[in-house]
């Protein structure tokens, strides 16, 4: 029961190890090998479960494992908060450190401008809140949804309490179909049953 069962490169292993990443949680566990094989996950996971690394693991390999010769975007990842964002980018900047995969971290509190300058040199990974996401997308020339393969919405019970419902349609609705949509919630409300409905190709249901 350790991290080597998942197959993954050796400068993600590198980085578990030196984060004192022994032992995949159940959220890990169970998550990491469906996505991996690209299918869409529902995760029913509280904060502290892990759930950060269970879906940047398969993002960070996957990145890794199909390299792109023209840098582009080609993952969003969602959180209700600016703060939340501020971790998940920070874990993401530390379990890819031994690679180059690029990363930029959109939401409140920094200038559009400056951000726009950031999108325009297409990181891999963008780390976002919905609003923010939204207001690029519109009115962002530079910046493209057009190549993501892979999108993370985290906490979506409260990114919709939030009143990032419409948001959130319109993004899904915007970013290629045929991208591996993963789903995180503490709770299942008929709300968020709706989005699965709508943005997502039969999940598999994880919870822990
Ligand atoms: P999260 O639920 O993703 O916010 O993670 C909660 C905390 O658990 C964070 O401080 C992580 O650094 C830590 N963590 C995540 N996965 C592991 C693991 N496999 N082993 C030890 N600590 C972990």
């Amino acid at each position: 029961n350790s991290f080597q069962q998942f197959s993954l490169s050796r400068p993600l292993l590198r980085a578990l190890a030196s984060l004192s990443f022994t032992t995949p949680t159940p959220i890990q566990a169970r998550t990491i090998p469906i996505a991996l094989q690209g299918l869409d996950v529902v995760g029913s996971a509280q904060t502290g479960s892990g759930k950060t690394a269970a879906f940047l693991l398969p993002i960070l390999e996957r990145l890794l494992y199909r390299p792109r010769k023209i840098p582009t975007t080609r993952v969003t990842i969602l959180m209700p908060t600016r703060e939340l964002a501020v971790q998940c980018h920070s874990v993401a900047v530390a379990l890819a450190k031994h690679t180059d995969i690029t990363f930029a971290l959109v939401v409140g509190g920094f200038s559009l401008r400056e951000q726009e300058v950031i999108l325009k040199k297409r990181p891999d990974v963008v780390i976002a809140t919905p609003g923010r996401f939204i207001d690029h997308m519109r009115n962002s020339a530079s910046f493209t949804v057009e190549n993501i393969e892979i999108m993370v919405l985290d906490e979506a019970d409260r990114m919709l309490e939030q009143g990032f419902t419409d948001e959130l349609d319109e993004i899904l609705k915007t970013i290629p179909r045929n991208r591996q949509t993963m789903l995180f919630s503490a709770t299942m409300t008929s709300n968020v049953d709706k989005l699965v409905r709508v943005g997502m190709n039969k999940p598999v249901r994880v919870s822990v």
